[in-house]
């Protein structure tokens, strides 16, 4: 397991846990020496576990499988021989000359992000591990950016009221914001372009405000994902935006669409409507953001309104995201565990769903269709 080396990245891919367990499993651990700092896991930690600590070569030198949060830079894999896998967050849209780079060098590398979305494979998801956690942070972030506060408290200088608090796109992130939104006292309401989140967001104590009476309300393609949708759709799901966010102090905008930028969701115009201190957090910021004016990175003020477009922001919670991270990472490859090879066989749902690279070559469906 390497050390990360994105700029920003605080989470590692094994932690003192798992690795006990893939030691547990048979297998040798090589750790880089101070790649756990960022998520507050020391070195000594690791060795303890069981692993080698020792310096990027060495930890590289004769690896089958190289373990990493993101994809590891192709030049900086010398020592790995061809044939190993790299297992990591690989991006695979986004960092297609990586991909193309893993190929050539002979590489098996398997994205974790590709996971299908099946009841088996829930336990190795770090799209649904991460995007909690998402949820969350945001809900901090906003409550931190926010100059009021979130629940509704009587005093005896008098009542401060509740903030309204609205969610923009209910997957995984989105739920976990709603119910953190609650948990700090503020009205939430919540929106989706799939109709099954219309019960979901009732049952976690929310009001649903949903796009009635267009073809195509069911939003949903393959694997639970939402799908692009209609112009119709787009209008009707604007009027109805611009109507309640101007009420809203705080919103957060997670609605993604696989392979696709993220769908436009807040205008500029909308902006100006909301009053000004009010929070506007963007989690699809660096997917192209559904909120006007966003940027990645930067938290920026439009008509007096904040916009929040922190960049990787499980990295925010690197020891939580890390845990829950390298028990994706584990959890997938102790399920394919063949103990007389001493290493994983994949079947062909998940092998085919992940694998980009196999042979020399780019493998995948989804990258080659
Ligand atoms: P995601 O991150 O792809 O997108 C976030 C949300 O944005 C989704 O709910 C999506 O419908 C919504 N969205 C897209 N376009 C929108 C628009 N124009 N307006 C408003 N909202 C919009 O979603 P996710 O968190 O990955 O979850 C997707 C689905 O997968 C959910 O049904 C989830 O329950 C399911 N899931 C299944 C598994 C499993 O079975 N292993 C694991 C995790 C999630």
């Amino acid at each position: 397991m390497v050390k990360e080396q994105a700029a920003g990245e605080k989470r590692v891919a094994a932690t003192p846990e798992t690795v006990k367990k893939f030691i547990g499993l048979g297998a040798e651990v090589a750790v880089e020496a101070g790649a756990g700092l960022t998520a507050s896991i020391a070195d000594g930690d690791y060795a303890a576990a069981g692993a080698t600590v020792a310096d990027r070569a060495a930890t590289l030198a004769g690896a089958d499988i190289v373990l990493g949060v993101q994809g590891p830079a192709p030049e900086s894999l010398a020592g790995v021989k061809p044939g190993a896998w790299i297992v990591a967050g690989l991006n695979p849209f986004g960092e297609r000359a990586r991909v193309d780079a893993y190929a050539a060098a002979g590489y098996e590398a398997l994205a974790m992000e590709f996971m299908p979305r099946i009841t088996r494979a829930q336990s190795m998801d770090i799209l649904s591990s991460q995007s909690n956690l998402s949820g969350y942070k945001a809900v901090l972030d906003a409550a931190a950016e926010y100059g009021k506060a979130f629940p509704m408290m009587m005093t005896a200088a008098g009542t401060v009221s509740a903030a309204k608090a609205f969610i923009m796109g209910v997957g995984v992130a989105g739920l976990q914001a709603i119910a953190t939104a609650r948990r700090l006292g503020a009205q939430v309401s919540a929106t989706d372009v799939r109709a099954a989140t219309k019960e979901q967001i009732e049952s976690l104590g929310a009001k649903a405000i949903f796009v009635e009476k267009v073809a195509g309300i069911e939003g949903e393609g393959t694997g639970g994902y939402a799908t692009e949708m209609s112009e119709e759709y787009k209008a009707a799901q604007a009027e109805l935006v611009s109507a309640h966010i101007a009420k809203q102090d705080i919103v957060i905008t997670t609605a993604l669409i696989p392979g696709r930028p993220a769908p436009r969701l807040i205008s500029d115009a909308q902006i100006a409507t909301m009053k000004p201190g009010s929070v506007i957090v963007d989690l699809a910021v660096e997917q192209g953001g559904n909120v006007e004016g966003a940027v990645a990175g930067e938290v920026v003020e439009r008509h007096g309104v904040k916009i929040v477009g922190h960049r990787n922001v499980p990295s925010r919670l690197a020891a939580d995201a890390s845990a829950l991270f390298s028990r994706n990472l584990f959890n997938f490859l102790s399920a394919f565990w063949d103990k007389e090879k001493g290493a994983p066989v994949l079947d062909e749902e998940i092998g085919n769903a992940i694998r980009l690279t196999q042979g020399g070559k780019v493998v995948n469906e989804r990258l080659l269709g």
